[in-house]
């Protein structure tokens, strides 16, 4: 496993870190004890990163996660989770609840601090709010020792420059947009870079659209997007490699990038996915994929208030 300084954190976190939400069963109902015994392969193959949220399965990803972190040495994993968002549509950014959700994730964590605290999200709130209201009270949470460090999350990669432009934060969580089918990430990096800000990239598989299976039925990727995905995961096919593997190469390779949330719960998969990513990258097949790509090349889909878009 490589690790690599997370920004101004100074954490070394794994290049490939463990995303939970799974573990709520939000892309199929999965197996609990695989689940746990995922989380505990995670850390056995180095990964030291793990990200959750209360959102996540409506808080169960949180406890399952609990509940395999019983058994696992504090010193061995940095943890990530978040405040804000608790519903598809139940979002509450003030400082009150912001205060009272680190608690109840501490209790349903079995811990004493989280290593990061991010603002989930952020997209569906008011900015101003984030910016004068919640990150100021992370910083309090942080200060009480609850919490290491602060970050935001979200999908339009313009709340980052926005958010980032008055106020400051130790990491910026984005998704959905460094992989195989959308590299625009690549365009925020300066900035990010020049306020030595720690990158998370989640969603190398652009949350299932680059698998066999095919992205969940929720996903809110158009049909064009989802048309194109399943064409270039025949072509992988028709060469005998699965998708996954050249996604999860492609989206690794980025040395901008501190660490990439892959999310399973199947020991599997995150077996391969790690075991890929030290493996040569097949060139001519990801050209050919970029091709089949490039008609939605880095198309995306609303997120969020239309202003934060
Ligand atoms: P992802 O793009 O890797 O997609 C996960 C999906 O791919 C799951 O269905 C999983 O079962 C499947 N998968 C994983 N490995 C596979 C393999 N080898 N073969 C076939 N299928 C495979 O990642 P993701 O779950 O979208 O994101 C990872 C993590 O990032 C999340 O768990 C979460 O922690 C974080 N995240 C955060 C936000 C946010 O803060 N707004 C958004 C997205 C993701």
């Amino acid at each position: 496993m490589n690790y690599r300084t997370l920004g101004k954190t100074g954490l070394r976190v794994s290049v490939i870190s463990y995303g939970a939400s799974p573990l709520g069963s939000v892309f199929r109902d999965i197996d609990e004890q695989a689940g746990l015994r995922t989380v505990h392969l995670a850390i056995d193959l180095g990964i030291n990163f793990i990200d959750v949220s209360p959102f996540y399965g409506l808080t169960r990803a949180e406890t399952v996660l609990g509940k395999a972190l019983k058994s696992i040495a504090r010193d061995k994993y940095y943890l990530a989770t978040k405040v804000g968002r608790y519903g598809t549509d139940t979002f509450d950014f003030s400082a009150e609840r912001v205060t009272r959700s680190v608690d109840e994730s501490l209790q349903r964590l079995n811990v004493d601090y989280i290593d990061l605290i991010q603002c989930h999200d952020i997209e569906f709130g008011s900015l101003d709010q984030v910016i004068n209201e919640t990150l100021p009270a992370l910083r309090r949470i942080q200060q009480a020792g609850k919490a290491r460090f602060i970050g935001i999350t979200g999908l339009p990669l313009k709340i980052f420059t926005t958010v980032l432009a008055q106020a400051e934060v130790d990491t910026i969580l984005s998704y959905c947009h460094y992989a195989l089918n959308d590299s625009s990430l690549d365009k925020v990096i300066p900035v990010l870079k020049e306020k030595d800000v720690g990158i998370i990239n989640a969603s190398p598989l652009s949350m299932g659209l680059l698998t066999e299976r095919g992205a969940p039925g929720w996903h809110p990727a158009s049909q064009v997007l989802r048309d194109a995905s399943a064409k270039a995961a025949s072509w992988c096919r028709h060469k005998g490699i699965d998708i996954a593997q050249l996604a999860m190469q492609f989206a690794l390779a980025n040395p901008n990038v501190h660490t990439t949330l892959s999310g399973t719960a199947n020991p599997e998969n995150l077996r391969k996915n790690v075991a890929w990513i030290n493996q040569p990258i097949d060139t001519q097949l990801l050209h050919e994929v970029l091709h089949i790509l490039e008609p939605i090349h880095d198309m995306t889909w609303p997120s969020g208030r239309p202003e934060n878009n």
